[in-house]
């Protein structure tokens, strides 16, 4: 498939984001982000102010501000933007959304909540529906993916000739491929949202999507055959509603770029500052350089979520020193009531490896004697 040659890796680099830290090859696990002086317990090691894309679940959309991620507890914040599908904790949150997107972005927004309403009042049970939903638990393979790119070229084709034609001289087939994709069914409303946001990042700050390019692709990064579907569906969509300025944007390449990208490498975003019990799942989104801290049960590092970036500090349990592998769990916290056969199948099933940091083998060994 050609037109995803873009998934070709960049080497990576935080060398403009810190002294401190330096990605280098690991035996094992790809890339991994190292020492590079001896780090006192607690010390800042990296910060990420925001995420090439993201989502923020419909269903919490009034009650997350969309520019710092605050959660109100259930409540809808008050001050509020509509026409975008947006709502912010505070005056100064929402002046700082408006200058970080510029009108044509604004614009994409108020398209998608414009179709995503009017689908809303058609459509009774939008999101999720069962229509669509065959296949779920099966990850698609290589020439499913293809495929199902492949099955949409043409279509997209004509919605684009359709978008910058004239309506007077366009053809009844584009006519037909636009109104089709209108009635497509929406399946899941935060895929077409998170690959909306990675598109206006494309647009907005280039330099944080050329970031994304250094992150590993995972050649399979759909979990199901519907997950497949709406993404694919989701391009169409968003060609037939987004300003048309933005289809060079649009396309399957960027898109499925994110989308490979995004499986095992994004964050959730939790209501608190890390990921504890008891906080709300509010959404996820990737930060591409914090991508390549790797997985240990015994971390060194920790991560602190602050409004739309996350700050990685050294934890307070030890001095890390010069040349040591920095790692982060990506059990949210959860390690430490965690077995050894817990942590392996949880992080098996969800990051699709065994872990062998020493905790893991140490344990794994006192139980086999
Ligand atoms: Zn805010
Ligand atoms: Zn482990």
């Amino acid at each position: 498939m050609s037109e995803f040659a873009s998934l070709a890796r960049s080497v990576p680099s935080l060398a403009s984001k810190s002294s401190r830290v330096a990605i280098k090859p690991t035996l094992h696990a790809g890339f991994g982000v190292f020492a590079a002086i001896d780090l006192e317990p607690g010390s800042p090691v990296l910060r990420f102010d925001r995420p090439v894309a993201y989502t923020i679940f419909r269903t919490f959309r009034r009650e997350v501000c969309a520019h710092c991620f605050a959660y109100n507890l259930g409540q809808y914040w008050k001050i509020k933007d509509l026409r975008y599908g947006v709502v912010f904790c505070t005056a100064e949150c929402q002046q700082a959304w408006l200058d970080r997107h510029p009108p044509l972005a604004r614009e994409a927004f108020s398209a998608l909540e414009s179709f995503i309403q009017l689908r809303a009042r058609k459509d009774s049970d939008i999101i999720k529906s069962e229509r669509i939903a065959f296949g779920a638990g099966f990850s698609p393979d290589v020439d499913e993916i293809t495929e199902a790119w492949r099955s949409v070229h043409d279509r997209a084709a004509l919605i684009i000739s359709r978008r910058l034609s004239d309506l007077s001289t366009s053809t009844k087939a584009q006519r037909r491929a636009l109104q089709e994709a209108l009635q497509l069914p929406i399946d899941d409303t935060d895929i077409i949202y998170f690959v909306l946001s990675g598109i206006i990042s494309h647009l907005t700050s280039p330099s944080l999507w050329s970031s994304l390019e250094s992150v590993a692709p995972n050649p399979r990064p759909y979990t199901s055959k519907t997950a497949l579907l709406s993404t694919t569906y989701a391009y169409l969509q968003l060609l037939a509603i987004l300003p048309t300025e933005l289809l060079p944007f649009t396309t399957p390449a960027i898109i499925h770029g994110l989308m490979a990208r995004d499986a095992c490498n994004s964050f959730g975003i939790w209501s608190g500052t890390g990921s504890r019990d008891g906080d709300e799942f509010l959404g996820y989104g990737i930060w591409p350089d914090a991508s390549f801290f790797n997985h240990s049960c015994q971390p060194s590092v920790t991560k602190t979520r602050v409004g739309q970036g996350w700050e990685f500090s050294s934890t307070l349990r030890r001095v890390v020193a010069k040349d040591d592998e920095l790692c982060i769990s990506y059990l949210g916290e959860e390690e430490d009531k965690m077995s050894v056969v817990e942590r392996r199948k949880k992080l098996w099933n969800g990051w699709g490896f065994e872990c062998m940091c020493p905790k893991c083998n140490s344990e794994a060994a006192i139980a086999r004697n």
